[in-house]
This record gives C-alpha cells, sequence and structure tokens, in this order.
C-alpha cells in the first residue's frame, strides 16, 4: 500500500489483495465493523497467499456443490457477518436474488449502530442493483441452542427455520451450534484447519469475493448434488498449500 493508505498501486504485484483490504479498512471506517475484523481477515489473507490466491480445483468443486445444496434447498438462507457484507454484499445480493431467498446479517459484535450500518448498506445496493432481496438480521426474535449471548439471537423467518444455509467466515462454535440444528452447513473459509472448516457440511477453501464471483456463474447451470467427501476437499487444499511451499525451495 502505498504512503497514503486510500490509493492502492495498481502496478503492485498483489495489487487485487491489497484492494480487497482496502473494501475491509473503508467499511471499518463506515462502522460497519469491529475492531477485530482487520484481524480476522488478516488471517484469510494469510492463507490466500499459501493458496496462491487462486480458486485451486478443490475449491471449484467445493463451490458447484455448494451452489448443487443451495438450489436443491427447500428453505436456504446466506448468513451473513460484517466482513463478507463488506467485501462481497452486491454479489450475494445477486446470489440470494437467483436463489430467491433472504439474507439474514449476523454479526460476532453486535452493536444497533453496526447492525444499522450494515443494514443500511446491504438496502442501499438492493436498489443499485435494482433487485429486491429480503433483509433480515434486524429484530431477532429466535435463539440459536446452545449459543450465549447476541452470537446466539437469529430470527425465525430466516436462519432459525432454514434447512441449508451458507456461512461465509463464520465462527467455529456458531458453525457447530447450526449443525447441531440439523442444517445443511456451507463454510466459505480460507483456513482448511478452522473449526468452521471441519465442521460444516461442504466447506469451500477459498477467498470469500472469488467464491461469490463463481456462484452466480454457477447457480444458473443448477448443478447435481453428489456424494460429498468435506475431509477429502480439505486435505486437497492442505495438499496444495504444502506443495506450493516445497515448490518455492526448489
Ligand atoms: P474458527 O472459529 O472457525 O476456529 P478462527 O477463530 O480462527 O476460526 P474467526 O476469526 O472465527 O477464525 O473467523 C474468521 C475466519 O475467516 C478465519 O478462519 C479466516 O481464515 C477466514 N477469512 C478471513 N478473511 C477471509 C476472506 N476474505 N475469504 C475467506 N475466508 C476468510
Ligand atoms: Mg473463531
Amino acid at each position: 500500500m502505498n504512503e497514503d493508505e486510500n490509493v492502492v498501486d495498481p502496478s503492485h504485484p498483489r495489487y487485487q489483495s491489497l484492494m480487497i483490504r482496502k473494501k475491509i479498512a473503508d467499511a471499518g471506517a463506515k462502522g460497519m465493523l469491529a475492531d477485530s475484523a482487520m484481524i480476522a481477515h488478516g488471517r484469510g489473507e494469510a492463507f490466500d497467499y499459501l493458496l496462491g490466491e487462486q480458486t485451486i480445483q478443490s475449491a471449484q468443486d467445493a463451490t458447484r456443490e455448494v451452489a448443487a445444496r443451495l438450489v436443491r434447498a427447500r428453505k436456504p438462507i446466506l448468513s451473513l457477518n460484517g466482513n463478507a457484507i463488506a467485501l462481497a454484499g452486491a454479489e450475494f445480493l445477486t446470489v440470494a436474488s437467483q436463489l430467491n431467498c433472504p439474507i439474514e446479517i449476523n454479526i460476532f459484535y453486535r452493536t444497533p449502530e453496526r447492525m444499522g450500518a450494515l443494514l443500511g448498506n446491504l438496502k442501499m445496493l438492493n436498489t443499485k442493483l435494482g433487485l429486491d432481496v429480503e433483509i433480515l438480521g434486524g429484530v431477532p426474535d429466535a435463539r440459536i441452542p446452545g449459543l450465549e449471548g447476541p452470537r446466539g439471537a437469529c430470527q425465525s423467518n430466516g436462519i432459525f427455520e432454514a434447512d441449508t444455509i451458507l456461512v461465509p467466515l463464520e465462527d467455529g462454535d456458531r458453525c457447530e451450534a447450526l449443525t447441531a440444528m440439523g442444517k445443511e452447513v456451507l463454510v466459505i473459509d480460507l483456513n482448511p484447519l478452522s473449526r468452521s472448516s471441519r465442521k460444516g457440511t461442504v466447506t469451500v477453501v477459498d477467498e470469500v469475493t472469488r467464491v461469490a464471483s463463481n456462484l452466480i456463474q454457477m447457480i444458473p447451470q443448477k448443478p447435481s448434488v453428489t456424494e460429498w467427501n468435506n475431509d477429502q476437499a480439505l486435505l486437497a487444499a492442505l495438499n496444495h498449500i504444502s506443495s506450493t511451499i516445497t515448490n518455492k525451495f526448489q
């Protein structure tokens, strides 16, 4: 990044990554994120670096499986946190409109101000894109069993009743609690070792903006659900990382 943190030099070899980081910085300045958001993002960046900042084959396959399960679902929902909205809010609105399903905002550190900023941002994008996606999360009236405090709050006509839930950048124990409710939990997480990655039904080990764009391409193709082996997909990502590292020293 340049000395002026608002300007990213397009000739920088990792321009794309710096632009994504800037989206988090800008959203933080708008009051959409908790202070820890950049740390969570940095953890993702580190894994993306090791993956070569690309969609690897196993992630492509996992994204197709996610698209298939969202299309098959009786009541799908996209559960978005602040980082997911900051990075790919417009893309997820498009995905929700393709699926004709709602988005529910669910944030780790809930304050009325931050919730208001995120709701306002998605509503603005909804109008800008000419979409009419239902946006939930503002008035939680149900609880995810086993989760204390605001993190367990959800809406009865949203996450609580959904059979299939897409959770980008989810916290591990919330992912586990949603799985325990009997839902299909579709995870997007760059860290193949995180609890979310290991507890999900299908995990896409890829950067959230790349996944959202790929989903927009794949959903209209209505792919078929397969017998998915998630551990095998996580191992493929880990093998890719280890061969990237080995190749650097050859
Ligand atoms: P867990 O709670 O699942 O064990 P964690 O506590 O290490 O994971 P959290 O802070 O709860 O991590 O969640 C953030 C997760 O989101 C991290 O695993 C990180 O790799 C991932 N992540 C961050 N930014 C991105 C991104 N842009 N795209 C995809 N994943 C990301
Ligand atoms: Mg966590």
